[in-house]
């Protein structure tokens, strides 16, 4: 869907000084937008132990990210440097839940360094994992859970989680170990935007969470029902009503734990930044080759889901008023056909020059970018709430791109050692 209309209603008036002024292409992030969207999320759980820990991977700008924490989020961290990333920016223990997969030992002990709620992926984590963290918690595997959830895999195949017919064992495992405190995990829906289907996603997690407490004999502190959570990135999609997605988990907490109040914790990344965010190109090249298409000056570099995925990403020409619309592909320059960020969309008449806009970057665009084929990633750009347009990351240059490349190789294995 066309960004929020407080947002278009921020961005347009400025968009063509700021293209004139800045260049093309660029993301560019609206944080009021960010802010109210996370405010709205905690006021809708007002009065329950609730967290929201933003999901680093979706944005993981610092400046993005301290704004989350100074509204009072926590931070979802899967990786070392997220960790690293968190911790630069002030995030203390408690203020970051390290949620992995596949993780060695090493990895465990720099989130336990920096006092993460760490989730256990396997058992075998677990093992390796010494001493214990205060709390520990497993991932539940989405096999079994909320079937009827879309984009998640087939439950089968998933690498994600403990199958649920072994986490009583596992809790058994950790309780035998000294464990005292405990949580679970489960992110059993990706963009999904039925908000019943979401909520009956964490009500699963929530029911399971309380059954295994039982059948181990141990107290729930919380319970993490992940991210998820869906955007409505095509025109007419309906947003998720969040109020009643928390009265729903909330109901279903008050029913599977009726004399005890787990925390509820969530995870969601794409929810709260996606559409507050948008890349801004402009046209390059318009031709015909049997299809008719629109060239920009950004790459499957800058955002990558249409091409990787077929994900929709609405595009729109915010100064072509009045021309005729008709069917176009909408390509970047890569030597890869699909680099494409739209297939036959119909767009009025775009021509060499015009500001082109991609919707719904704010969570896994730039994020998910790359640098094939040296189409550097581009800048990111803030809109903040008093008005200003700041950078809050450049656009690479060639230096960037080989910043790694020593100019005088050393041998990491001299000859002597191997001869
Ligand atoms: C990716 C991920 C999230 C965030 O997903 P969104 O779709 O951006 O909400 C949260 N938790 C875990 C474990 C994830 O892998």
């Amino acid at each position: 869907m066309p960004i929020s209309d407080a947002f278009a209603a921020r961005l347009e008036p400025l968009l063509g000084d700021l293209v004139a002024a800045y260049g093309t292409p660029f993301h560019v992030y609206d944080a009021a937008g960010i802010a109210d969207t996370y405010r709205a999320m905690t006021d809708a759980f007002a009065g329950e132990p609730f967290r929201q820990y933003f999901a680093v991977k979706a944005l993981p700008n610092p400046h993005v990210l301290a704004l989350l924490l100074a509204e009072g989020s926590g931070l979802d961290c899967a990786s070392p440097v997220e960790l690293e990333l968190a911790a630069g920016l002030g995030a203390g223990p408690g203020d970051t839940v390290f949620t992995s997969n596949n993780t060695t030992r090493a990895e465990f002990e720099l989130a336990l360094k920096t006092g993460s709620l760490i989730t256990f992926d396997d058992r075998t984590a677990l093992d390796r994992t010494d001493p214990l963290p205060e709390t520990v918690a497993f991932r539940v595997s989405p096999h079994g859970l909320a079937a009827g959830s879309r984009l998640m895999g087939d439950a089968q195949a998933t690498k994600f989680g403990v199958p649920v017919d072994q986490l009583a064992d596992a809790y058994r495992q950790a309780k035998a170990r000294g464990a005292r405190r405990f949580g679970i995990h489960g992110m059993t829906c990706a963009n999904e935007l039925d908000v019943d289907r979401a909520a009956r996603a964490a009500t699963d997690v929530v029911e399971l969470g309380a059954r295994i407490a039982e059948e181990v004999g141990i107290e729930l502190d919380y319970v993490n029902v992940g991210g998820g959570l869906g955007i409505p990135y095509r025109p007419g999609d309906r947003p998720v009503d969040f109020r009643r997605y928390a009265e729903a988990v909330l109901a279903a907490r008050r029913a599977a734990f009726p004399r005890s109040a787990p925390r509820i914790l969530m995870e969601c990344g794409r929810y709260v930044t996606g559409p507050h965010g948008v890349l801004v190109t402009t046209v390059v090249n318009r031709c015909g080759k049997g299809r008719e298409i629109v060239g920009v000056d950004a790459s499957m570099s800058a955002l990558m889901r249409p091409g990787f995925y077929g994900a929709y990403h609405h595009v729109t020409l915010p100064f072509a008023h009045g021309r005729a619309q008709a069917p176009y592909d909408v390509v970047g320059s890569l030597c890869e056909n699909m680099d494409k960020f739209a297939i036959d969309r119909p767009l009025p008449d775009p021509r060499e020059g015009d500001i082109l806009l991609v919707h719904d970057t704010g969570a896994h665009g730039l994020a998910m970018g790359f640098t094939y084929n040296g189409r550097l990633r581009p800048a990111e750009l803030l809109l903040t709430r008093e008005g200003d347009v700041v950078e809050i990351r450049r656009a690479e240059t060639y230096d960037d791109y080989v910043a790694t490349v020593p100019d005088r190789p050393g041998p990491v294995l001299p000859a002597a050692r191997h001869a």
